[in-house]
């Protein structure tokens, strides 16, 4: 992926973010909220046709305010067909639309399209229910990372992948180590030491199918996970078996009871600790840096008008953005032409705005709001600056918003700003 296509794609899950947090907080007073999710090679016309079907099988809600609900919907969203081809834009749409409670026995219709979401739509899936259906969407938006799992006792092995929340079981292997009991005739040394043998001739067979399938990838992989019972895990790490690379990036060995595929997700059970603190690596290490150059360096900016002016000279490498920022860009004008910008809460009415710099008044409606995330990563978009959005499950991530007000970003070259 080049870094405008990263860019952009950070930018639209941003976006696809924002959405499906709307559209979560939404309930409908009956199943009445409509949640449709359509492949990219789905005929639009089929789409239609499922919808029609739907509505007029509406007809036999016994309630009518929940059937005039879904049957609105419904329309709402073949309505919104009408405006594409005969397929859907690439990797799929999702259509929501239904009749939300806004209190007090007032509904207020709601219609979202989301278009080209991050991964492909597998399936068509028709939805009606209280609320709307999202999950599929944000398992999409979920930080993907790709992990190597193996797990082995002295009897079978399994190994495969982790992407993203997925696991995907690729190849298993049996041994033929023999059991701890001899047979007759033989002495106990030659036995053990055959044993042994095995033993090892099956920790190389299981590495060499993990560097097969491994290997190739170790690039793009996020690490390795080994599970097992004692002290089977233990030996085969230790032994180093498995490519030096790989060895390397083995983030942990985990007790797992079964190694059969089920032990794959076993395993990802109990990595689960590991898996999150790894997810947050990434955030930690920015903003570690970000420390480091407010209290020794010059190359740290925060607050809105600064990490502004600086992204606007084209003075910033990585915008950082706290997951949770929910703000408001207004931009005015003043009557002597001073353009001026004023951060608000998302959810707080429009203010009325002194020029700092002429004092002269300007009304509300005179001005221009936009999300302030948005119309950050714009400006950066423009002179390759990177945005990262920082988690506030950890301590530093969580200053970002408290103390920092959410946006900051480390500098190119220091500009005094
Ligand atoms: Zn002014």
């Amino acid at each position: 992926m080049s870094e405008q296509e990263q860019e952009q794609s950070d930018k639209q899950k941003y976006e696809f973010r924002k959405v499906i947090e709307e559209l979560k907080g939404y309930q409908g007073s009956g199943t009445q909220l409509v949640s449709i999710y359509v492949p990219e090679d789905k005929l639009l016309s089929d789409v239609v046709a499922h919808v029609t079907q739907e509505h007029s099988e509406a007809s036999n809600i016994k309630s009518k305010d929940t059937r005039t609900a879904v049957q609105d919907a419904l329309t709402s969203i073949k309505d919104r067909l009408r405006y594409y081809e005969t397929h859907p834009p690439e990797n799929g749409m999702v259509l929501f639309s239904g009749a939300i409670d806004t209190g007090g026995g007032r509904t207020d219709m709601v219609t979202k399209v989301l278009e080209s979401p991050p991964d492909p739509i597998e399936s068509f899936r028709y939805h009606c229910d209280s609320d709307f259906l999202t999950e599929p969407l944000e398992e999409m938006l979920a930080d993907k990372g790709l992990f190597g799992l193996v797990v082995l006792d002295r009897r079978e092995a399994n190994v495969g992948w982790l992407k993203g929340k997925r696991v995907e079981p690729v190849k298993s292997a049996s041994s033929l180590v023999p059991g701890k009991q001899r047979k007759g005739g033989q002495s106990a040394q030659r036995f053990a030491r055959l044993r042994l043998e095995a033993i090892d001739n099956f920790y190389q067979e299981v590495a060499g199918m993990a560097n097969d399938l491994f290997v190739p990838e170790r690039h793009e992989m996020d690490g390795v996970l080994v599970g097992g019972p004692s002290p089977t895990k233990d030996e085969f790490l230790d032994g180093d078996y498995l490519h030096h690379e790989l060895q390397d990036m083995v983030l942990g060995k985990f007790d797992v009871a079964y190694t059969d595929e089920s032990g794959l997700y076993d395993l990802v059970d109990a990595a689960e600790d590991v898996l999150a603190e790894h997810e947050m690596l990434q955030d930690k290490q920015v903003m570690e840096e970000f420390f480091k150059q407010l209290h020794d360096g010059d190359l740290a900016t925060y607050g809105f008008d600064q990490t502004r002016k600086n992204l606007n000279m084209g003075a910033v490498e990585q915008l950082l953005i706290s997951e949770d920022l929910r703000k408001d860009v207004v931009a005015y004008t003043c009557e002597n032409g001073h353009d001026e910008y004023e951060l608000i809460n998302s959810n707080a009415t429009t203010p009325e705005h002194d020029c700092t710099r002429c004092g002269a008044s300007v009304d509300a409606e005179a001005g221009e709001r936009e999300d302030a995330i948005d119309h950050l990563m714009e400006l950066g978009e423009q002179r390759g600056t990177e945005t990262v959005f920082i988690s506030t499950d950890f301590e530093k991530g969580e200053q970002l918003l408290t103390a920092f007000g959410g946006i900051a970003g480390l500098l190119r070259y220091s500009t005094g700003v």
